[in-house]
C-alpha cells in the first residue's frame, strides 16, 4: 500500500500483509507467547535487532505491529507504541522523560489519574515537582519553567474542562529551552489534530474512547519518532511488563476501519447537540470548542480541523432533586464514566464529588451542582436532542 493514498483508503489496507496469511480479508489474531527459528543463526539474528524481529509477544507480536503501523502514518508519526491503557501509555512517557528530583509542567485541569500520578505518585516516589498552569497563554508556561524542567505535558482540549493550549507555541518554547513535550490527544484524535506536526514530541491516546469507538476495549498508544518510542518499548514497555493484548489490537484495528467515518458523525451530532443546548432556557453555560462563542474559539480553528461529541453544560439549577430528575430522566444518554464510544453518555461530577466534599469545597473548585458531562453518540441526532428536551422539562 502507497504511504500517498488518503487517510480513509490507509485505514482499510495499510500495514496489513494479506499474502502472508492466505489472502484473509481480516487478519488473524496472532494468539502467540513465542516464535520458533528455524536455525540457531536466525535466533541469533533476531537477538541483535528485537525492534524488528518477533520474538516473544511481551515484546513485539503481528496483530499489535500491525495497528501500531496504521496508527504511527495516521498521527503522522514514525512509529507507534500500544499500552494495555491510556493511563500505561501515560505513566510510560512520563517514566520515559524524567528522572528523580525533576519538574515538570502540567496543565491545571488535566485527566485526574494523570494528575494523581504527577502529583501523589510521582512527587512521592521519584521527588518529582509539577507546576500546575492553567495554559491558556504562553506566558503561563514560560513563567513556570525551572532549571530541572524536563517536560511540559498538555491536554488540548482538556476533557475536564475544554480549555486549549497553543500547541505550536509551547513546542516552539520548549524546544528552545532543551524542555521535551508530550499531549493527551484523545478528544480530537489524529483525525482532526496532528500535534506532531506542530512539534509536540510525543503524543498520546487512551484509544478505549474514540479510536476503540465501540466501548469493547481498554488500551492506549504513544506515538513519536523512532528513537524516543524505541526507548520506550525497550524500556518502558518491555522491562515494565504492559503488554497489550493480541485480542485488543485486533478489535482497535477492525474500529479504525470506521474511524475517520465514525469521527465525522460524532462531529454532525455533537454540533448540533450543542447549537440545540446553547440555545436552551434551562442552560446557563456550555463548553464545546466546536460552537463560535467558546473563548478559545480561534485557536481551536487554527489548530483542529474538526470537534468530536464530548462537552459539558450548566444546568440552570443548584437544586440536586432537580438535576438528578435531569438525568433519571434521559432514556437514551445512559449514565456511565468514560466516552468516545457509538453510544451516548451523561455523567454529572456531583455524582462523585459529592462523596468527598460538601457544596462550598464544591464551589471552591469551580464546580457546580449542575455541571452536566455528555458524550454525543451515533445514534439519530433527532432522538438525542429530544431525549434532552424531556429530560429538561423535569426542571422547573
Ligand atoms: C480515559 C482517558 C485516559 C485514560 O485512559 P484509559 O484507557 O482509561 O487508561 C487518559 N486521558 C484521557 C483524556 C481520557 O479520557
Amino acid at each position: 500500500m502507497n504511504k500517498k493514498s488518503k487517510l480513509e483508503t490507509q485505514l482499510m489496507h495499510y500495514a496489513e500483509e494479506r499474502g502472508a496469511y492466505h489472502g484473509a480479508i481480516v487478519p488473524p489474531i496472532f494468539q502467540n507467547s513465542l516464535f520458533a527459528f528455524k536455525d540457531w543463526e536466525a535466533i541469533d539474528e533476531a537477538f541483535d535487532d528485537r525492534v524488528n524481529h518477533y520474538i516473544y509477544s511481551r515484546g513485539k507480536n503481528p496483530t499489535v505491529k500491525m495497528v501500531e503501523e496504521k496508527i504511527a502514518l495516521m498521527a503522522g508519526g514514525e512509529r507507534a507504541q500500544l499500552f494495555p491503557s491510556g493511563m500505561a501509555a501515560i505513566t510510560a512517557s512520563c517514566l520515559h522523560f524524567l528522572s528523580p528530583n525533576d519538574h515538570v509542567i502540567a496543565i491545571k485541569n488535566l485527566y485526574g489519574p494523570a494528575s494523581s500520578l504527577l502529583k501523589n505518585y510521582l512527587a512521592k516516589k521519584m521527588n518529582i515537582e509539577t507546576t500546575f498552569v492553567s495554559g491558556e497563554c504562553i506566558e503561563d508556561f514560560e513563567a513556570a519553567i525551572q532549571e530541572n524542567t524536563k517536560l511540559i505535558y498538555l491536554e488540548s482540549p482538556s476533557t475536564a474542562v475544554f480549555s486549549l493550549q497553543d500547541i505550536s507555541a509551547v513546542a516552539k518554547l520548549a524546544k528552545s529551552r532543551g524542555i521535551k513535550t508530550m499531549i493527551d490527544n484523545t478528544w480530537a484524535t489524529p483525525i482532526f489534530q496532528k500535534p506532531l506536526e506542530m512539534g509536540i514530541d510525543l503524543e498520546i491516546h487512551s484509544f478505549t474512547k474514540y479510536l476503540g469507538g465501540h466501548s469493547d476495549l481498554v488500551g492506549g498508544v504513544v506515538i513519536g519518532n523512532q528513537v524516543e518510542v524505541d526507548d520506550i518499548f525497550h524500556h518502558e514497555y518491555e522491562l515494565l511488563g504492559a503488554k497489550t493484548a493480541p485480542m485488543e489490537a485486533w478489535l482497535l484495528l477492525r474500529s479504525l476501519r470506521t474511524l475517520s467515518m465514525r469521527i465525522e458523525k460524532h462531529q454532525a451530532n455533537g454540533m448540533a447537540v450543542a447549537k440545540f443546548l446553547e440555545k436552551h432556557s434551562k442552560i446557563s453555560s456550555i463548553q464545546y470548542p466546536g460552537l463560535k462563542s467558546f473563548p478559545q474559539y480561534e485557536l481551536g480553528q487554527k489548530q483542529m480541523k474538526g470537534y468530536t461529541g464530548l462537552m459539558s453544560f450548566k444546568l440552570k439549577t443548584d437544586a440536586i432533586e432537580e438535576i438528578k430528575s435531569f438525568v433519571n430522566g434521559l432514556k437514551i444518554f445512559q449514565i456511565g464514566v468514560s466516552w468516545g464510544g457509538h453510544e451516548s453518555l451523561v455523567y454529572a461530577p456531583a455524582i462523585s464529588y459529592l462523596k468527598e466534599l460538601d457544596e462550598k469545597q464544591f464551589k471552591n473548585m469551580g464546580i457546580s451542582l449542575g455541571d452536566i458531562r455528555i458524550s454525543v453518540g451515533l445514534e439519530h441526532v433527532e432522538d438525542l436532542i429530544n431525549d434532552l428536551e424531556v429530560a429538561l422539562g423535569h426542571i422547573k
